[in-house]
């Protein structure tokens, strides 16, 4: 498993800093922000060190898959899927990224500012 000693999100995922995990299996962590936007606000991590969507291989393809499946789950476990939620990856510079280890963030139990940008 490809890991960055110095990355956050893999010491995250290796239990090296706390967090609230609430879901992990082989492929992916998932824990609540520390900083959350939203009643709800969870971080759904690939356990591989994987630094954002351009560095993303085609090999790496059943990662982003999982990362759905999962989210489609937590929603269900936090009770927005039915009332919908925002999903979102921030990816370099003007996606204004700070956290260089690809994540998505799941948001949602309110009404999101319409439109984005
Ligand atoms: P980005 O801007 O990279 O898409 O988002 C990074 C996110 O990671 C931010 O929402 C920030 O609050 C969250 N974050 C940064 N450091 C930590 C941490 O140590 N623990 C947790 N749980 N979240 C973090
Ligand atoms: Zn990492």
């Amino acid at each position: 498993m490809t890991t960055d000693p110095d990355c956050i999100f893999c010491k995250i995922v290796a239990g090296e800093i706390p967090s609230d995990v609430i879901h992990e299996d082989k492929v992916v962590t998932a824990f609540r922000d520390i900083n959350p936007v939203a009643p709800t606000h969870i971080l759904i991590v690939p356990k591989k060190h994987i630094p954002d969507n351009n560095a993303f291989t085609d090999e790496d393809e059943p990662i982003a898959g999982h990362m759905f499946t999962i989210v489609r789950d937590l929603a269900r476990q936090e009770g927005i899927a039915e009332t919908g939620y925002r999903l979102i990856m921030n990816t370099g510079e003007h996606g204004h990224q700070e956290v260089m280890h690809m994540h998505l963030h799941l948001i949602g139990g309110q009404s999101m500012q319409h439109p984005m940008g």
